[in-house]
Order: structure tokens, then sequence, then C-alpha cells
């Protein structure tokens, strides 16, 4: 499987990090290396000195599929979540200055955690769900899904013309704003429609 995951989907975040809104969704890969086993806590890697969370709505593939019309996009997600996008800033910042790829920063071990998948259908419309990233039972980011740039049918169309999307794959579909930093002893939590989706500790 892969995780495929959409940058600058939420004009806030895209201004609170100086960045431009993007004409078209911005995508990057993770590895399936890059997964936080469950109910294991995320350690700080020692190559980087701020790490930031980016909580976001994850989907998982059900079905095969390549160029996926927009109208059909809805039978390719089998289920939904909340997952955490972690990134090394500080070195994203210097691979962005360089002209550099990211990976290094977004797609190290245990860069990507996933909390609940729960089937999409009883959601109703995935457009305007709620959720929240609580940090040590503050809340830090609200997302709204219908303030994507992209919506998700949008993403599952551009992102089909590149990458055949396979069962079991993920998709981070970006951040609202709020990303923020965190520490050893951290707490984050993440609430779906009023629900917990996940808790994980930062070691
Ligand atoms: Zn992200």
């Amino acid at each position: 499987m892969k995780i495929i995951c959409v940058g600058r989907n939420y004009r806030l975040h895209a201004t609170e990090l100086g960045n431009e809104v993007p004409k078209d969704p911005v995508l990057f890969l993770k590895p399936d290396s890059a997964l936080v086993s469950k109910n294991n806590p995320f350690i700080i890697p020692a190559f980087s000195k701020d790490i930031h969370y980016e909580c976001e709505l994850v989907l998982r593939i059900g079905r095969a599929g390549k160029h996926i019309q927009k109208k059909f996009a809805h039978r390719y997600i089998h289920s939904i979540g909340l997952g955490i996008d972690f990134t090394a800033r500080d070195l994203q910042q210097e691979l962005k200055s360089k002209g550099l790829p990211w990976e290094k920063a977004k797609a190290f071990d245990g860069a990507a955690f996933v909390g609940d998948l729960l089937p999409a259908a009883p959601f109703g419309d995935l457009q305007s769900l709620r959720f929240q990233l609580l940090k040590n039972g503050f809340p830090v980011q609200d997302g709204f899904t219908g303030d994507m740039l992209f919506s998700i049918p949008a993403l599952l169309e551009e992102i089909s013309q590149f990458f055949m999307l396979k069962i079991g794959d993920l998709i981070f579909t970006g951040t609202p704003a709020g990303v923020g930093k965190v520490e050893a002893g951290d707490q984050l939590e993440g609430m779906l429609e009023g629900q917990k989706n996940f808790s994980l500790n930062i070691r």
C-alpha cells in the first residue's frame, strides 16, 4: 500500500506557513514504513528539533482505480478516520529553500499515524465533517472538510491521473490551520464529528 498526501488544501494553513494558495493540488507520498504501529507512541527522531503535528482527514481506498471521475469518487472510499502527517519542519524548510524534495522531512519512519478507520457511508456528506485535534487536552486545530480548497472528489480525480489507487491505500487530505510543535510527553487526541478517533503519546 501507499500513502498519498495533499499539501496546502486549506487556505488558512497555506498562509500560516507563508505559502501561496495552490492552483492545483500539491501531492506527495509516504512509504508504508512511515506508519506508526497502532498502540505505539510516536518517537521524536534525533534528526529534528521541530517536529510538527498536522491533523488530517484520512481516506482508505476500497477499490482499485485509475482516471477516476469526480462523480464516481465516492465508490472508491471505503473508510475514513483522522491521522497525523508528522513533519520535520526545520528539515522541510531547509530542503524547500534549496529546492530539494521533501521526503526526508515528511516520509521518515513514524511520520504517518492513522486513528480508527470507520466505514465512510454512515458519515453521509464527507464534505461537511468537523474534526479537532487536542494537545494535552487543549484544542489546537479545528477542521471543517467543507473548507478544503480541493474537494475529496476533485482530489481522487487528480491523484488517480498520476497514481493508480489500490485497495488499502491511504489519502491524507491536508491539514487546517493551527499546526505546531510536539515535545516528548505530549498527548494528542483526535475527535471526528465529536467522537474520539485516536489518542497518541509522544516520546
Ligand atoms: Zn499535511
